[in-house]
């Protein structure tokens, strides 16, 4: 099978960014494909026997989008063209047009050519009428130079940039809705990932930790390096209840568990050379995150915290997960967090966090 894949942002760049850029990009396609790949610029031919080819290629960030094609040369175009027609069963449909795309030096042009084939479909499948408005079956022709390229359909891609290009990230990755969608943004947007997991047990249970463990399978089909962590955090949380339960500010819980998730996300991305960290936090949505707790959150790392989902609403989220493919496993029943009061602070204050944090071991 013949891939042509269109990239775009790529072109923005000055030429190394735009070299740097495209090479990734073919990297990440040989990481989920086994193929071989050809590239011009502006477009990359990938040639592979992957029945699941489609599949792959449509969850390659820097991807907008890609035709299976047939390829022949300038002089056998006609029969190509015919069998490709009886290939994507045209004798089924009632109308069609022909596009055409060139590029080199040819005594036609483009549209010159796309009226030519016309005419010559219709000689050969009479019942036809072209309709360039609303065709049922379109025949995209590309020709570069003495190379011609047949297809039927460009397939939408996943779009961004390509993975990598702009360095590391760590994730706080509960495998709830949220998180695995923000994450996917990020990766979307060029970053590496590196999703951790809190293990809250014995506030949460082993139904939790697959939940994660299972979102984060679905994320590795964008990026087979995408490996879930799990940092263990129920002590954690069981001092900081007896702490705050001998303080009568049961309230401070969640923020103070977010605190130390953010701190030790922080040293490891330090370790990874990661840039920042990622959360699934969205202004107002439950009530922890108000404004007043993400300033007292942001207190906690120097590194910066991207929040790619601070602006959605929930709806907007949930549709985002359907899309990514995360939303039936990220809404499968897991046991919630059994640490969370009856009511969360919506107010936190930095001096009071910090006050409680003095009795707390340093972590
Ligand atoms: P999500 O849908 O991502 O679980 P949420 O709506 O349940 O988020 P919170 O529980 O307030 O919201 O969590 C806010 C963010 O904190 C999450 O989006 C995630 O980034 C991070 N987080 C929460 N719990 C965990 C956990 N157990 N492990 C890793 N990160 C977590
Ligand atoms: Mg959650």
């Amino acid at each position: 099978m013949l891939f042509l894949v269109r990239y775009s942002e790529v072109f923005l760049k000055s030429e190394p960014v735009r070299r740097r850029w495209e090479n990734t990009l073919i990297r990440n396609i040989k990481k989920v494909l086994e193929c071989r790949v050809r590239r011009e610029r502006g477009r990359i031919w990938v040639i592979t026997e992957d029945e699941n080819a489609r599949e792959k290629l449509r969850k390659v960030f820097g991807i907008v989008s890609f035709s299976e094609c047939v390829h022949c040369k300038l002089h056998e175009l006609e029969r190509a063209v015919l069998d490709f027609c009886r290939k994507i069963g045209i004798d089924k449909a009632k109308s069609f047009a022909v596009r055409v795309k060139r590029v080199g030096e040819h005594d036609f042009t483009s549209q010159q050519k796309a009226a030519e084939l016309g005419a010559l479909i219709l000689r050969n499948f009479p019942h036809l009428k072209v309709d360039l408005e609303n065709p049922e079956k379109t025949i995209y022709v590309e020709i570069r130079g003495e190379d011609c390229y047949i297809f039927g359909e460009i397939v939408k891609g996943a779009g961004g940039i390509p993975l990598g290009v702009e360095g590391k990230l760590v994730s706080l990755f509960s495998g709830g809705i949220d998180s695995p969608v923000a994450t996917w943004m990020m990766m979307k947007r060029g970053c590496e990932v590196i999703p951790v997991y809190f293990d809250c047990s014995p506030f949460t249970d082993e139904s939790t930790l697959r939940r994660a463990k299972e979102v984060a399978e679905v994320l590795k089909e964008y990026w087979p390096d995408f490996e879930l962590r799990v940092v263990e955090h129920g002590e954690f949380l069981r001092k900081v209840k007896d702490v705050l339960k001998e303080m009568r500010l049961e309230s401070y819980t969640c923020v103070l568990c977010k605190r130390r998730m953010l701190r030790v996300a922080e040293a490891i991305a330090r370790e990874e050379g990661a840039k920042g960290l990622v959360t699934g936090e969205s202004l107002g949505q439950v009530a922890s995150q108000t404004l007043d707790n993400l300033m007292v959150l942001d207190d906690a790392c120097d590194l910066p915290t991207y929040r790619p989902l601070i602006g959605l609403d929930k709806l907007e989220i949930e549709e985002m997960a359907r899309r990514i493919g995360t939303f039936d496993v990220s809404t499968k029943p897991a046991t919630e967090c059994k640490a969370v009061p009856k009511k969360p602070t919506t107010k936190a204050k930095l001096e009071k966090v910090l006050e409680i944090e003095e009795k707390l071991e340093p972590v």
